[in-house]
């Protein structure tokens, strides 16, 4: 048995234990075949039984159309900033961004590398704390690109726009945490290291007529088309982080799957908004309506009482839980794999700290 802190750290993140398990024991024997997963060939059979499984879970999980391809790809989902706009950003069109936060604005930098960018909106104003959903798209948009939830800051979206241009997501931290109709999007991506597996590999899943659409010729490794025509194979792909992920889907399929653990990530992140709003030392920074599930911010009312509650945590085995250095405080991440009896126990610190300080 794997001994556990209580995990609230952003990404890479908790897993499930009994992934890490069976993923410790396919490092030492995988299947009992005398070879480790470390040192299988991608063209193996036995892998390439791995990569259609993972796909096939994905495509299960979140209810994917025939007409949508699910690809494999590295480098992260920051080179996914820059490989939409390089398949999709045509001479004479504009891309529009949606300005959400700290991953929004660094797709937004890359993006102008390569055409004309507009943001249509922005809650830059309000430090971040809002999704804005009050905007136009202007004629000639060749797509617009969305972040699902906003890591740093806390906030997610929970109504997509119904929009005639096509529409790209990066949801790379609430993938797989609650149920989405895949037809509200022609090209979805995610860094895994959050609720797909560890890092190193990044999920798209893309309607075939947006791949189509791409009519010039690109770099292999920046061609979505590449990944498709080679099932994700032209090179080799991220061996042990597809198979870790592929636990992690089988973990997540018995659970009940996206819908069930849709409801305990509701429950956890009730409890702990909850909390936040009742416990007279903290404040919630996220606007109500748009409360991530998956990442919840919040701040001590004085300075001193935030530091002393850090130190307290950290004394008792809570990890992860300071706000990212542009936005202070507290962020406690709340994915699939953390149970709600961690999130129980640092609701019952709060309480605790808040009768000590008083
Ligand atoms: N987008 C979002 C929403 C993120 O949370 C992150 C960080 N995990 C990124 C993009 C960048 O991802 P990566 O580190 O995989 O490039």
């Amino acid at each position: 048995m794997i001994s556990k802190k209580h995990n609230f750290g952003a990404g890479p993140c908790i897993l499930p234990s009994t992934v890490m398990e069976q993923a410790a024991q396919a490092v030492l024997d995988w299947n009992s075949n005398g070879l480790s997963i470390l040192e299988v060939s991608h063209r193996s059979v036995e892998f390439e039984s791995v990569i259609t499984k993972t796909q096939l879970l994905v495509r299960e999980l979140l209810n994917v159309p025939d007409s949508y391809s699910v690809l494999f790809l590295q480098g992260g989902a920051s080179t996914q900033f820059s490989m939409v706009p390089l398949n999709f950003l045509k001479k004479g069109r504009k891309a529009c961004y949606l300005d959400t936060g700290y991953f929004a604005k660094k797709a937004i930098k890359e993006a102008r590398l390569f055409g004309d960018v507009e943001i249509v909106a922005s809650s830059r104003d309000k430090a971040y704390c809002y999704i804005p959903d009050n905007y136009e798209l202007s004629h000639g948009t060749a797509y617009l690109h969305l972040t699902s939830n906003n890591t740093i800051e806390g906030t997610e979206m929970f109504a997509f726009p119904k929009v005639a241009v096509p529409v790209v997501c990066d949801m790379s931290s609430d993938i797989f945490s609650r149920e989405i109709n895949v037809r509200d999007f022609d090209l979805i991506y995610a860094g895994a290291q959050k609720n797909m597996g560890p890092a190193g590999l990044t999920l798209v899943i893309a309607k075939n007529s947006f791949l189509d659409s791409v009519n010039c010729e690109l770099p292999s490794m920046s061609d979505y088309r590449i990944y498709r025509d080679n099932n994700s194979m032209f090179n080799t792909p991220p061996v042990f982080s597809i198979y870790v992920s592929m636990l992690n889907l089988i973990w997540l399929k018995e659970m009940g799957g996206v819908k069930e653990i849709e409801k305990l990530n509701i429950s956890k992140a009730r409890l702990l908004y909850g909390e936040i709003d009742r416990n007279s030392l903290f404040d919630g920074l996220a606007n109500l309506a748009h409360r991530s599930r998956m990442n919840v911010t919040f701040r001590a009312k004085d300075e001193r009482t935030g530091a002393a509650f850090f130190e307290l945590a950290s004394e008792r085995g809570m990890v992860g839980i300071r706000g990212y250095r542009t936005v202070g405080g507290f962020r406690v991440s709340l994915y699939n794999a953390l149970p709600l009896e961690s999130v129980e126990a640092l609701v019952v610190l709060m309480r605790e700290f808040e009768q000590m300080v008083a």
